[in-house]
């Protein structure tokens, strides 16, 4: 992806869930501006194949590590994206992500207290829950069950978030959060089981696309490259822009609208079943992004016919095994 300004504020970065799906373009595009990378991943969701074409640029740095152990950088900008995002991923181990949001971010933003350097942790929409207030805007404290199969995330989260503002009031940190709603994009992994990946791959392979609940639950979806761009640029603020920031696509549509769009796009003659509603699932969200808007001079410029269209032409690319995922 093209990203037209060097940053002022930073010139050696390290990306911690850099191996990911987000985590992996950000690396990308900051290279592309001459920024030096260390990607720091565990491996857990992410994969070598995201970052093989980085190795040809000598500013680039892979560290296998896990963030919940300390880690020691020479950087002058952390991004912590570290955390499975699928809501499959994260419920696989719900300890071990709590452990990386809470120990993760303590070992991160210990390195930003000793070294001086900015960090900025990738929250979520999830910090809203199943959100009494729409559209949601950072004001707003959200509606999360704190025991339900999705606390694990949702509060772990919510504790980075805590833990970022009281490293910044107690020790000073240049911290900075922002909240990513649902981003979606081709580098997405083929087991990932969150809804873009997996209609495409549904509707690629002639299966049957699985609603769950009557689909009428609504979400508001990113295209990756937009979200990028606003990462960099909240990393690149000011010191004084602490956020929370929302960033997200505000185009809203139902689950039964998107899978009727992905069929359509695909060509595919997929039927479609439903199933119940996980636990929890939320019922609406749409950013409100007039603070990005304000603050950073982002909003996204990527619809959501055209995203798609990117994402399965990238799905349909792919050897017929890799679909089957
Ligand atoms: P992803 O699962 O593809 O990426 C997460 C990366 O973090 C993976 O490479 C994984 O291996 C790595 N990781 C996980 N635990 C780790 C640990 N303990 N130590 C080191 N590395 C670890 O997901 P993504 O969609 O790219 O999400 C990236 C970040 O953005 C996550 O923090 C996620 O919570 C946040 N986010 C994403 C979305 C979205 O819609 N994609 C929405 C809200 C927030
Ligand atoms: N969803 C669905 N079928 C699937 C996967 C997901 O209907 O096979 C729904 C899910 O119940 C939710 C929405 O799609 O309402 C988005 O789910 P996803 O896991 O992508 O992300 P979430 O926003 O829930 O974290």
């Amino acid at each position: 992806m093209t990203y037209s300004m060097t940053p002022k504020n930073f010139r050696r970065a390290a990306v911690a869930g850099g191996a990911g799906f987000i985590g992996s373009l950000l690396c990308e595009t900051l290279l592309s501006v001459g920024v030096d990378v260390i990607c720091i991943d565990n491996l857990v969701t992410g994969s070598l194949g995201n970052i093989s074409d980085l190795h040809r640029h000598t500013n680039f740095e892979f560290r296998h590590h896990d963030v919940i152990d300390p880690i020691l950088i020479d950087v002058d900008a952390i991004f912590n994206l570290a955390c499975p995002a699928s809501p499959t991923h994260y419920q696989r181990d719900p300890i071990k992500t709590l452990k990386t949001n809470v120990q993760g971010s303590i070992n991160l933003l210990d390195v930003a207290r000793e070294t001086g350097a900015r960090i900025l942790q990738a929250s979520t929409s999830e910090i809203y829950g199943d959100p009494l207030e729409h559209p949601q805007a950072e004001s707003y404290w959200g509606n999360v069950n704190p025991i339900g199969p999705r606390a694990s995330y949702d509060e772990g989260k919510r504790c980075a978030e805590t833990l970022f503002f009281e490293y910044h009031r107690q020790y000073g940190v240049k911290a900075k959060v922002v909240r990513i709603f649902n981003t979606y994009g081709p580098r997405m992994s083929r087991d990932d089981g969150r809804v873009i990946p997996k209609f495409i791959r549904q509707a690629l392979n002639g299966e049957t696309i699985t609603i769950y609940g009557d689909g009428s639950q609504t979400r508001s979806f990113c295209y990756v490259d937009d979200l990028v761009q606003g990462l960099i640029r909240m990393m690149d603020s000011d010191d004084d822009l602490i956020g929370p920031i929302n960033l997200g696509n505000p185009s809203e549509l139902t689950i039964s609208a998107l899978a009727g769009r992905i069929i359509e796009l695909a060509g595919s003659r997929s039927r479609i079943a439903f199933s119940p509603l996980p636990t929890d699932d939320p019922r609406r969200r749409r950013p409100d992004i007039g603070a990005a808007l304000r603050e950073l001079g982002w909003s996204p410029s990527v619809g959501l016919n055209e995203g798609l269209r990117r994402t399965i032409a990238c799905f349909a690319a792919e050897p017929a095994a890799l679909l089957e995922a």
